[in-house]
Order: structure tokens, then sequence, then C-alpha cells
């Protein structure tokens, strides 16, 4: 017969896991190592990079699309 372990019910400590490696950490830290720290940085910083050519991009088409669109009503006939 096949004993199952039975779960105990064992009180785990306040800990939350961190957000890189998902390794269990203190509660009021928010990385578990320099290391993990690093990588969210590295991470923040191209996403935030991304986020402003999105922008910058969308600006540009935007700025393409309503000259196409008003450029006819900004002209002066000419013949
Ligand atoms: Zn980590």
């Amino acid at each position: 017969m096949a004993a199952r372990p039975q779960p105990r019910k064992v009180r785990i400590p306040e800990h939350k896991h961190c957000p890189i490696c998902g390794r269990s950490m203190p509660v009021d830290a928010d990385f578990c190592s320099d290391a993990c720290r690093k990588v969210n940085e590295e991470r923040l910083r191209r996403e935030r990079r991304a986020r402003t050519i999105t922008l910058v991009i969308y600006a540009i088409l935007m700025a393409v699309l309503l000259l196409f669109l008003l450029g006819p009503f900004f002209r002066t006939p000419a013949g």
C-alpha cells in the first residue's frame, strides 16, 4: 500500500517571491539579490526605451497622416 504523505499544516513564515527568479525572500525586500535587482533595472530601462520609441513613431505617423489629410487645404491653388 502506498503511504501518501499527508500535507502537514505548516505555518509558512510571511514571505514573497522574487519577481525575477521566483525565489522566496523577505517581505520587505524587493529582490532576492543584487543580480536580480540589476536584471530588473535593465528590463525597466529597455521597456521605457521601447515605450519612448513607440511614442515617437506614433507621433511621426500621426504627423504624416495629418499632413496628407490637411495638406491640400494649406496649398494655394495654382492653376
Ligand atoms: Zn531573484
